[in-house]
């Protein structure tokens, strides 16, 4: 079993059709495949193959612009997104207001392996407090579940894809077990700066966790951990294993890893699901809707053939949606099911977002030196107010953390730009000098942060607007509470003075949270819109992501989140999946489904 058509896909039968392959459908597919379901997974997206397809040795001066964004690649000429960014051609959103700072943005990866194959790979856990946020200060929703439900499952998760960090038992910021996580890089200078002065004012910096191999995973252990007791799953996976290299710290991780280093859905969920001969897989398949048995329950999808335009029809005991967040939304929307509670499209949430930087003068003019390491997090700052927020001193709920930006990686279009607030603008001899003494002496803090599910930020079917296959699309409403706006100027405050704290200098001060904050749905985070809960009136899903209305449809990306932690979130996504394909295999194998 592999990729197959769709007309192939028509003829046979499948225990569970699992729509999106991202960081849900592939997690899910793993999960069910490695443990014998026969699993048809549909994904709107072409194919998309890392081993052939990265343009990893190239330089940026290879590209035209150098590179650079554009509204087509806005992460660059590189970036592995294919057929995706804010908009995607023919598949538009609407916003249900004209002020810029009550539109969402919504970003989709029309490709197998959707947005794992460019995302940041920052992943970290969600701590205790941040599943009984509502107990904890009376606002939004507690979690039906606590980490130590989750736990488990954030260990597996590590252990498969490969996370460095350390175990460092602070405030609301978990320790992995023992032997799970891989060892931290070494931290850039600049990040060893932060870490030095931001000492001073109390704030922690501590190692990045991100899903990176800094070793190469130990897969005489690993999968005997991961998969007890199934000798076939085992051996797949210890062969799998070997063939992922570790990170030669040398290329950026956003145009994705041919030599399987990171985490991709595409060559860490997928390889070994195939192996084991249960997983079909249909690429250019866009889901419509979910059809219904007499019974009420789940029948199968809808899909178009993106290059044919046909509609096919597929049946399956268990129907999965892993399409993110607010593509499941708008499945369920437009197949009118799961909805009793009225809750389908409610509390879409993002992560706030306000970022900050400026420039060091002990950074100049270093000798050269490579320091793109595992390009990205090598250090950051978890949250560390706790205990001032529950006393009421902020003015604001919920905390936030740092993720640092710095050092000298492969010069881009705009390295040397932007220089006049510091030198009153050059060119020529002087222009260079300028370019070599402040390349690597600039340093950024992005401040990613919790928003508060309100009733003001949801998605609805659009009345009259359909996409080219003859969809209806999504309206967005988005309003950030006072939470988040003071969120976002505290970021920019406290970053000032760390940079302060660094004898460094800014260009622009700190501002207030209206201007701070980016607009929601920009950190790319979007979770939320069918949560899960205790109660079916006023939840979509239970803890499992399944369905309060319709017991054999699962729900595994992001839409149950009932919170969104500062941590971002597709971690957290994953566990989630492995916990809940586990209790698809469960009732299924009891005949429960
Ligand atoms: C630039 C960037 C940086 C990021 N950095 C981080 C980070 O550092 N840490 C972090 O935790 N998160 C990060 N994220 C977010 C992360 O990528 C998502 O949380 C994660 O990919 C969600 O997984 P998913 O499977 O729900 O969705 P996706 O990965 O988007 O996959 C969904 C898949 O479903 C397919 N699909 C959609 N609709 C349909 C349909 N109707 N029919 C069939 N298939 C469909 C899509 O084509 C796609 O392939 C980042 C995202 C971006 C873009
Ligand atoms: S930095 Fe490492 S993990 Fe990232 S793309 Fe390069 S080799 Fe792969």
């Amino acid at each position: 079993m592999s990729f197959v058509s769709a007309a192939e896909a028509d003829k046979k039968a499948y225990d569970v059709i699992v729509v999106g392959s991202g960081a849900a459908g592939g997690q899910t597919a793993y999960t069910l495949t490695m443990d014998g379901a026969r699993v048809l997974m549909l994904e709107a997206g072409r194919r998309y193959e890392p081993a052939i397809e990265t343009p990893m040795m190239q330089t940026n001066g290879d590209a035209p612009l150098r590179g650079a964004g554009t509204p087509e690649k806005p992460f660059g000429f590189w970036d592995a997104t294919i057929d995706g960014g804010w908009g995607v051609p023919g598949e538009p959103y609407t916003s249900a207001s004209d002020d810029p700072a009550r539109k969402f943005m919504w970003w989709r990866a029309r490709m197998l392996g959707g947005r794992t194959n460019h995302w940041g790979r920052i992943s970290l856990r969600n701590g205790p407090y941040d599943f009984k946020p509502y107990t904890r200060d009376g606002l939004g929703f507690d979690w039906p579940i606590g980490y130590e439900d989750l736990a488990p499952y954030y260990d597996k998760v590590e252990m498969l894809i490969g996370v460095y960090g350390s175990n460092e038992g602070l405030e609301n910021t978990p320790n992995s077990s023992p032997g799970v996580l891989l060892p931290p890089p070494k931290p850039r200078v600049s990040d060893l700066l932060i870490q030095q002065r931001s000492k001073k004012l109390n704030i922690p910096v501590i190692a990045g966790h991100r899903a990176v191999l800094t070793t190469r995973l130990d897969h005489q252990r690993l999968p005997k951990l991961l998969h007890p007791g199934n000798a076939k799953a085992q051996k797949i996976l210890a062969e799998d294993m070997q063939k992922r290299a570790a990170c030669f710290f040398a290329t950026p991780c956003g145009r994705g890893c041919s030599i399987r280093a990171n985490y991709q859905s595409t060559t860490v969920h997928l390889p070994p699901a195939f192996d084991t001969g249960n997983l079909d897989v249909v690429t250019d398949a866009m889901v419509r809707s979910i059809t219904k048995r007499k019974d009420g329950g789940a029948e199968g999808v809808v899909y178009i053939d993106r290059k044919t335009g046909t509609e096919h029809r597929v049946k399956a005991r268990v129907v999965v949606l892993a399409a993110s967040a607010l593509e499941s939304v708008r499945i369920l929307l437009n197949s009118g099911v799961a909805n009793s509670s009225g809750k389908v499209g409610k509390y879409i949430m993002d992560t706030v977002g306000a970022n900050f930087s400026g420039q060091v003068p002990l950074l100049e003019n270093m000798p050269l030196h490579n320091e793109d390491g595992v390009d990205g997090l090598h250090l950051y700052t978890p949250w560390w107010l706790y205990k001032e927020q529950l006393a009421g001193k902020l003015g604001f709920a919920r905390g936030y953390h740092f993720e640092f930006g710095g050092g000298r990686n492969m010069p881009g279009m705009g390295t040397a730009s932007g220089l006049e607030w510091l030198n009153g603008g050059t060119y020529g001899r002087k222009f260079k000098e300028d370019a070599r003494r402040y390349y690597g002496s600039f340093v950024g803090f992005a401040g990613r942060g919790e928003m508060i599910p309100n009733e003001d930020c949801y998605a609805e079917i659009d009345p009259k607007v359909k996409d080219k296959f003859g969809i209806p699309i999504l309206r967005f409403h988005w309003k950030w509470s006072e939470h988040e706006l003071g969120q976002a100027a505290h970021m920019q405050k406290t970053a000032a003075e760390i940079i302060d704290a660094m004898g460094g200098r800014y260009s622009v001060k700190p501002q207030s949270g209206d201007k701070a904050i980016k607009q929601g749905g920009v950190i790319i985070h979007e979770v939320g819109g069918a949560i899960m809960g205790s109660d079916p009136k006023k939840s979509v899903t239970n803890s499992y992501g399944q369905c309060w209305d319709m017991k054999n449809l699962f729900i595994t990306d992001g839409a149950t989140l009932c919170s969104n932690a500062d941590k971002n979130p597709t971690l957290t996504i994953m566990a989630l999946a492995w916990r809940s394909a586990e209790h698809m295999l469960g009732l299924m194998k009891r005949k429960e489904l």
